[in-house]
């Protein structure tokens, strides 16, 4: 069996996969405080994301005002503090406060008319990640009102230019065409914004491990991915995990992700899995043991997966996804030792379903 050196106690154990954001018990985490008992150097901060607000045309990527209001206030109440993407770097208390970063992708229009009016109501602050080529077209923000948003106070992130799906261009050409259309997106920040931001979140949450360490090379300090789970001080800087917060979600919900805390997994290889051309893929993980009360659930696609063999702490899968989906999440909860749930996700893709 191969070792990985992360930590101590990190013992393999298999896999799966999924695609869901919802699971049992997450009312029951809901109702738990978050627990301010940290071992040593662990943080974590909450990342969600929306798209659009108060813009009913298209349900399953709005957030509707009521919603987004009733959060807004939930955050305050329960004492969350935002900050943007890029603060959370220079935090240097992470393990002593509730940290919330809110991430909003895309830059409609409906961000500037909707969505911040109420952060700016209850002084909460945003990053809004801009794909280039769209701004002023259609739905989306023109580059002045972008410019306005940002002298307000609201973090401008880097979105891609093309908005494209860079994993379906041939391995050989893939990082030339990603770093072209990075180039082009950065001109463009540059000429109407004066800067260049140094976030990054990843178009469809697709990406692997050279556009990984392109981004890392351009001086970029972070990039934001698309599947659910907490950011935590064992979070790869650029494959950062957010809960996605659009389409009808309720009180409670919201509530039990903000609330969730991390499952700190560590799987064999950064950024999401590609399947195999038979159809499989094959994930590992490991954890400590120690941290968690022992019970792991498996979910695919929303749906429990039965839990597979542990191998005195291996466990391995040979998952066969979805051939007619191009992404699929694969889910982990766990309890920790405060009975607080835990949550790690992963983006499963078939590049042969073409977007
Ligand atoms: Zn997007």
């Amino acid at each position: 069996m191969k070792t990985i050196p992360y930590g101590k106690v990190y013992k393999w154990i298999g896999v799966v996969f999924f695609t869901s954001l919802f699971f049992v018990g997450s009312l029951q985490a809901w109702q738990m405080a978050i627990s301010n008992i940290t071992q040593e150097g662990q943080w974590q901060v909450k990342t969600l994301v929306y798209h659009r607000f108060g813009d009913n045309r298209y349900p399953s990527t709005n957030t509707t005002n009521e919603a987004f209001e009733q959060q807004l206030k939930w955050l305050q109440q329960n004492g969350f503090t935002s900050v943007t993407a890029s603060e959370v770097k220079r935090l240097t208390d992470k393990d002593e406060k509730k940290y919330v970063c809110i991430t909003i992708d895309d830059g409609y229009k409906s961000f500037k008319e909707n969505g911040f009016p109420l952060l700016k109501k209850y002084g909460i602050k945003s990053t809004l990640y801009v794909n280039t080529e769209s701004v002023d077209w259609g739905d989306y923000l023109s580059w002045d009102e972008i410019k306005e948003l940002q002298t307000q106070g609201v973090e401008i992130g880097n979105h891609s230019h093309s908005h494209d799906f860079f994993l379906n261009k041939k391995p050989e050409e893939r990082l030339l065409y990603f770093e072209s259309d990075l180039d082009l997106s950065e001109k463009l920040f540059k000429k109407h914004l004066g800067v260049q931001p140094k976030t990054y979140a990843y178009p469809y949450g697709e990406f692997n491990a050279e556009m990984m360490t392109l981004l890392k090379q351009k001086g970029y300090s972070m990039a934001f991915a698309q599947n659910s789970g907490v950011w935590n001080e064992s979070t790869n800087s650029f494959a950062i995990p957010r809960f996605p917060m659009s389409g009808n979600v309720s009180i409670e919900k919201f509530a039990s992700k903000v609330l969730m805390e991390p499952f700190r997994v560590r799987f064999n290889g950064e950024g999401p899995f590609v399947i195999n051309q038979d159809g499989s893929v094959e994930i590992e993980l490991m954890y400590d043991k120690e941290q968690y009360n022992g019970i792991v659930n498996y979910f695919v696609n929303g749906e429990v997966y039965d839990k597979p063999k542990d191998e005195e702490g291996v466990i391995r899968l040979n998952l066969h996804v979805p051939q007619d989906r191009r992404r699929t999440i694969f889910t982990l909860t766990t309890k920790n030792k405060d009975n607080n749930w835990c949550w790690k996700s992963n983006l499963i893709i078939n590049l042969n379903v073409v977007e």
